[in-house]
């Protein structure tokens, strides 16, 4: 009776697993084929200086339109790309629409650098380098316009590696962003012989600043970090503006998040470019806030 009740129990686990392996694998398929269904979008993210008071750059951040799901988030897919290596597939579709894009808006007189998210498995890809040229080529995008992120986990793996990789990146002109900054574990001695030219200060430390003093103190220290090794520092997932007036205090002047912009699409990302950072809603608020 036990063993019939434990094999039952079993079966049920398994039963459930089987589900949940069967949709990831539905998934996965439908992933695979999302690029060639053209079901990818990019959605740019503007990135400000409230002491310039100017719009300095974007983020390009994929998107999923699902036929039947609607949109899915890349919190939702992106785990699963890594797993089955279609990361690299994506990342790269990203990086020829984004410099298309950039290149775009260089024809119409907007310098906007565009920012890539490059993950792990992609990083370490032997023809990184060389796929990357061949976007900027096609796209007749400068480099200099070319911002590659990855996450503090990836530039720390491999030292030796990625030393040689991030040098070869940068002497081809694109500038490198540390990405969620803080929340890995990056050796200090590493970090200063790394070309690296900014650092994104993570999203879960901003959050906290209204209210926490000890993520302030991370933040300050990561300025002081940033200043003393010559990297320009960023914050993402700004959304209020006591965070703003606090980082910016702090000297930190680079900002991203919600407060001054969503990410959009193409169209509208235009639209905000054209009409500058004064014509940001925040950036009224901003005004008046400090005046
Ligand atoms: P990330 O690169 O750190 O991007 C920032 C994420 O924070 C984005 O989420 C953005 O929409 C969100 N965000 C920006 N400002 C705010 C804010 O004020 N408040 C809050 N709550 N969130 C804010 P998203 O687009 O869902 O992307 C999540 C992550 O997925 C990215 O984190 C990145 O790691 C990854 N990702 C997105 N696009 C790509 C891609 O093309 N390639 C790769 N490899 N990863 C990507
Ligand atoms: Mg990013
Ligand atoms: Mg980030
Ligand atoms: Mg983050």
């Amino acid at each position: 009776n036990a063993k019939a009740k434990g094999r039952g129990r079993f079966q049920f686990y398994s039963g459930e697993m089987n589900a949940r392996a069967l949709q990831r694998l539905r998934m996965e398929n439908e992933l695979r084929k999302a690029i060639d269904n053209n079901e990818l979008r990019v959605a740019y993210q503007p990135k400000v200086d409230v002491q310039q008071r100017k719009i300095i750059g974007v983020e390009a951040l994929v998107r999923w339109e699902h036929p039947k799901q609607g949109i899915v988030s890349p919190a939702e897919f992106i785990p699963l790309a890594e797993e089955s290596g279609l990361i690299v597939d994506i990342d790269n579709w990203v990086l020829h629409k984004a410099c298309h894009q950039a290149s775009e808006w260089l024809n119409m007189g907007i310098t906007c650098p565009v920012a890539v998210n490059v993950s792990a498995l992609n990083f370490k890809k032997t023809n990184l380098v060389e796929r990357i040229k061949t976007a900027l080529r096609e796209a007749d995008l400068p480099a200099s316009l070319l911002e590659l992120e990855m996450t503090e986990s990836i530039v720390m793996s491999d030292i030796e590696l990625n030393t040689e990789r991030l040098t070869q990146l940068k002497e081809m002109g694109t500038s490198i962003s540390i990405d969620d900054f803080g929340t890995g574990y990056s050796s200090l001695s590493y970090l200063r012989r790394l070309p690296i030219d900014q650092v994104k200060i993570d999203r879960s430390f901003v959050n906290e600043i209204d209210c926490n003093n000890e993520d302030m103190a991370i933040v300050k220290a990561i300025i002081a970090m940033s200043t003393t090794l010559k990297m320009e520092v960023i914050a993402e997932g700004v959304e209020t503006t006591t965070q703003t007036e606090k980082l910016s205090k702090a000297g930190c002047h680079r900002l991203q998040g919600f407060l001054y912009a969503k990410p959009m699409p193409a169209k509208f990302a235009t639209e905000t470019l054209l009409a500058g950072f004064d014509a940001l809603p925040a950036a009224k608020k901003l005004a008046t806030a400090t005046s």
